[in-house]
Order: C-alpha cells, then sequence, then structure tokens
C-alpha cells in the first residue's frame, strides 16, 4: 500500500528496511511518480481517449489508426503488404502464417506430437535438411533457386534473407512506382504460397520438385490473379507470364 502525503510527495509503509538494490527501484519509481501529470483532486474521475487530437478529446477510428500505427510502424506495414487485396485471400493468409512463423511443418507437427516419431520430418526439395519454416520457404537449395531467378530477372543482386520477416522487410524497401511497383509486392506472397503447395503436393501426392514447372506456375499465377485484381493493368497475360524480364520500369 502506498499512501499519497500530498500531490508530490509519496510515502511507501515498507515492512522492513530496503536492500540497497531496492533503495535504487523505489527511486526509480518515486522518478515515475513525480514525472507523471498532476492530479485535479477537486474533479471526477473519468474515461478520456488520449490519443485524440481534438478537444475535448472524442474516440475516431481515425485517431485510434494513427496511435497503433505510430507505435506498431513497420508492423503495420508489413500487414498491408500482406493484406494487399492483388492475390486471393488464401494467399495473403498463407503468407500471414508464414510471416508470424506458423506453418505447420513436419518438424512442428512432430514436436506437438501429431506426427509419428517414425515419420519422415525431412525436407521434400531436398530431401536431407528437417523441414523447418525458413528452411523449406527460403534456404532450401531448390527454394532459394526459385527465388533467385525472380530477383535476377527483376535485375537484382541480393543474398537470401534469415526469414520470411526480413524478407518482406527486404522486400518493401525496394521502390517502384505505378504497376510496376503492385507486381513486385505480389510476387513474394505467391512464391511463398506456391512453394507451400508444391510442398504440399511432394508429401501429398508424391510429386516430384520442378524449378521449372514452379517458376512457369509462379508466372502464370501472377499473370492471372494481377490481371483480375488491377484494374487497368497495362500488361497482356503473356506479358505478365513470358516477359519479367522486360516489365519492370514499362509503366
Ligand atoms: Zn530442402
Amino acid at each position: 500500500m502506498a499512501r499519497k502525503s500530498s500531490p508530490t510527495n509519496w510515502n511507501f509503509p515498507f515492512r522492513r528496511v530496503l536492500f540497497t538494490w531496492e533503495l535504487e527501484e523505489e527511486a526509480n519509481l518515486l522518478g515515475l511518480l513525480s514525472s507523471a501529470p498532476s492530479l485535479a483532486i477537486d474533479k471526477a474521475d473519468h474515461l478520456i481517449w488520449a490519443s485524440a487530437s481534438t478537444s475535448p478529446s472524442v474516440f475516431t477510428v481515425s485517431s485510434l489508426y494513427s496511435a497503433s500505427n505510430s507505435t506498431l510502424g513497420l508492423h503495420f506495414k508489413i500487414c498491408r503488404h500482406i493484406w494487399n487485396g492483388a492475390v486471393p485471400p488464401k494467399v495473403s493468409f498463407f503468407s500471414w502464417l508464414a510471416w508470424k512463423n506458423k506453418i505447420k511443418t513436419a518438424v512442428f507437427m512432430h514436436r506437438i506430437g501429431i506426427l509419428d516419431v517414425s515419420a519422415s520430418f525431412i525436407c521434400p526439395f531436398c530431401c536431407f535438411e528437417p523441414e523447418f519454416a525458413a528452411h523449406i520457404l527460403l534456404h532450401c537449395p531448390f527454394s532459394w533457386l526459385i527465388w533467385s531467378s525472380i530477383i535476377n530477372e527483376w535485375r537484382f543482386s541480393w543474398c537470401i534473407q534469415g526469414s520470411v520477416d526480413d524478407l518482406l522487410q527486404w522486400w518493401m524497401a525496394v521502390k517502384f512506382k505505378n504497376f510496376d511497383r503492385l507486381i513486385w509486392r505480389a510476387i513474394p506472397l505467391i512464391v511463398l504460397w506456391s512453394l507451400w503447395k508444391l510442398r504440399n503436393e511432394c508429401v501429398f501426392a508424391e510429386a516430384q520438385p520442378s524449378l521449372f514447372g514452379l517458376s512457369e506456375n509462379i508466372k502464370i499465377r501472377t499473370a492471372l490473379w494481377l490481371k483480375a485484381s488491377i484494374k487497368d493493368l497495362p500488361y497482356s497475360v503473356d506479358d505478365l507470364t513470358f516477359n519479367w524480364r522486360q516489365i519492370r520500369g514499362c509503366s
């Protein structure tokens, strides 16, 4: 229990003498309390919305959005990137799971006891490394070649990122304008989803991973989904499927 002897002085009736390190903590607490706004003892207590720019403080959705944006920053930007409306919701949802490191890999299923101990937890692409999320989506030599071929077509040099979060941050930091920006931002989501779809086909339907086949599928999905979702996209499905290298900087 702490009693306030005056608006600025606090009295803590501790039951024993404080240790030296606790005195430091008490000093920190008093410093914190002294920096708090003084209370108007003669006024009734009530709730206010402190983030409002209006006076008197009124709650609005826009003020909540501004407050969240200022505190969450990058987190908000990645959410906006993932839920961009240019790709189907299933693709955004999977990308969101991957960003949160929540996809159900074989290693994860083993860990929670869903997969039997005798079941394989090896990556179905390289058939060598354990199937961790970052491995199957980024670091597996097969996945790395897919990312590298795409990056190469957009004429970048890069180093594979350590996590999906790092990947999306890097991707967002690359600035394009107009339609190129919309295409560029959809690509990592489509690649992540396509890698996982192929992974499932390998695990459950005994498909064989093919670099050429997956690369073609990624381009076809990009073309069909973006033509369907972006109004007035100036590229044809053929351009989006076969001429990626020529697209950059044309819009
Ligand atoms: Zn692998």
